[in-house]
């Protein structure tokens, strides 16, 4: 994801609270093996701080899921907030590198180039915005897990022959205790 590659040098010579936005508009299949994302959509901003770069957006992507009750392929919009800061490794004067401090962490760092790379924040946020437990829709009634219809296009005929079978157990029960 090369263009999530920004060269924040100009930035990050202006004042505390200076800013740019761009729009995203980013390929992003590779992102993990195990989904298929959609392009990534968005606005984002970068604002400078004292250390460094606040980044913040409003992103939207969308993946193919197994619904989790009928296990029909869906897809679901996904969106999320993007709210991070990166912090400057180099000075963007001299170039000599800063002191490191202990919150660092290594992909929300502004490189020696003064590059700013979005793309392991913008692959943990779209991992999170994934719905644990995803549904095709909140009232699919999934699938019988006896014979495996799909108890959306109707029901299955399991249903009376699971109470035939609950009330002979019962009756067995009753049958044995009265002797
Ligand atoms: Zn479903
Ligand atoms: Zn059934």
């Amino acid at each position: 994801m090369q263009s999530l590659r920004f060269n924040v040098a100009q930035l990050l010579k202006q004042a505390t609270g200076a800013s740019r936005s761009y729009v995203l508009d980013e390929d992003i299949r590779q992102l993990t093996d195990e989904m298929s994302f959609a392009p990534l959509h968005g606005d984002i901003r970068f604002t400078r701080t004292e250390d460094g770069v606040l980044v913040t957006g409003h992103l939207q992507t969308a993946v193919d899921l197994p619904c989790r009750r009928c296990a029909a392929t869906f897809t679901e919009t996904i969106t999320f907030e993007l709210e991070e800061e990166f912090h400057a490794a180099f000075d963007v004067y001299t170039g000599l590198r800063l002191p490191p401090r202990e919150t660092d962490e290594v992909e929300t760092m502004i490189d020696e180039q003064h590059m700013l790379d979005l793309s392991e924040v913008i692959r943990q946020n779209v991992l999170l915005a994934v719905p644990p437990f995803p549904l095709c829709r909140p009232e699919c009634k999934g699938l019988c897990p006896h014979c495996g219809k799909d108890l959306n296009t109707g029901p299955c005929d399991c249903q009376e022959e699971e109470t035939d079978t609950r009330w002979s157990a019962l009756q067995a029960l009753l049958d044995h205790s009265g002797s």
